[in-house]
């Protein structure tokens, strides 16, 4: 059955942005055969929620927001999950049984799409889910750190690795380093032993970066410029889009790849075309990653691999949690802390 938000729950109404995502109380039921109902311990926040609550998505409302969570099972329609199970979502719509799904290509399912935007999301008390988005919970993250990096870091590793063959040793640039999903990339690059340069408008953003393990930092300004005298990289990883394009096919060497999730900045770039192929480079799209890139997501958090979570707000105060993410102040995940 397609997901289900019961309890209390974070629901877009309106598209007001932030004031328009208020917390309603639904009824709760147990789960039905072959799903699973998780009681929500945290859940986390994406870009694409406050779209959804500014309207730019095309979603009508009333919709529970948020694709990240982890909870506790409390009833199960599935021989494989039992109650007080500790578990994280898988953040992806599909259907399971097409040739795609079977082939394991969840990506690529024609009823592909996000939690919380092509279905109800995980910002609620219980949460219902098809047991095969259910995943065990990676037993060293806290609750907020386990409901902070699904989307984000799944999208993430499919971009630096599927998409991008990023190798060991090869050299990796994160623009906009403060959005939860380049603070992905940055953990998943070193993580992979990538030599690993950041970009931030933000003095304290390009400082947390190094923090969390970037080996140089940049200005957004022309950073083109700066990267290159620093020697260049193999694979840009780009969610900015308009704004930062031009700089990224200046970073790049030959023969390297910028790889794209998202353009934040608008939805047309223009792309000088000497660069692309002279360059001898490749432009990659990736949306999201498949169930065995988010299993390969899990070892590496069993391996030490840690998310950042930028602050944490109770499920009352879910506005002021979107009103964070609107002002870009925030480094790392915005979380919601449901019971
Ligand atoms: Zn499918």
């Amino acid at each position: 059955m397609a997901p289900l938000s019961e309890g209390r729950a974070a629901v877009y109404e309106e598209p007001l942005g932030p004031p328009g995502v208020r917390v309603q109380a639904r009824p709760r039921t147990a789960a039905a055969r072959g799903d699973v109902a998780i009681a929500i311990r945290a859940a986390s926040i994406n870009h694409l929620d406050l779209w959804m609550a500014h309207g730019a998505q095309k979603v009508t409302p009333p919709r529970v927001i948020a694709a990240d969570g982890a909870g506790v099972v409390e009833t199960s329609g599935d021989p494989r999950w039992k109650p007080g199970d500790e578990v994280v979502v898988y953040p992806v719509v599909c259907d399971w049984v097409c040739a795609e799904c079977q082939a394991g290509e969840n990506v690529k399912c024609p009823h592909f799409g996000v939690i919380g935007e092509h279905s109800e999301g995980t910002a609620c008390e219980l949460f219902h889910v098809d047991a095969r988005n259910v995943f065990p919970k990676p037993v060293a993250l806290s609750w907020e750190e386990a409901a902070a990096f699904p989307l984000t870091f799944l999208t993430a590793w499919r971009m630096l690795t599927t998409r991008a063959r990023l190798q060991r040793g090869e050299k990796v640039l994160v623009v906009g380093a403060g959005a939860g999903v380049a603070v992905a990339a940055i953990k998943i690059a070193k993580h992979l032993g990538a030599t690993v340069f950041a970009t931030s408008r933000s003095e304290s953003k390009r400082q947390r970066a190094r923090e969390i393990g970037a080996d140089e930092v940049f200005d957004s300004a022309d950073f083109g410029k700066a990267v290159r005298a620093a020697g260049g990289v193999d694979v840009v990883f780009e969610h900015v889009g308009p704004a930062t394009l031009g700089e990224s096919l200046r970073s790049v060497k030959q023969g390297g790849r910028i790889v794209f999730c998202g353009s934040t900045s608008g939805v047309k770039a223009e792309i000088p075309m000497f660069r692309v192929f002279w360059g001898q480079l490749d432009l990659l799209g990736s949306t999201m990653g498949n169930a065995s890139e988010f299993q390969a997501v899990l070892d590496a958090m069993d391996e030490g691999m840690r998310p950042v979570v930028d602050s944490t707000y109770p499920l009352s105060e879910v506005e002021d949690a979107l009103k964070r993410l609107d002002a870009a102040e925030q480094f790392g995940k915005v979380v919601l802390s449901i019971s």
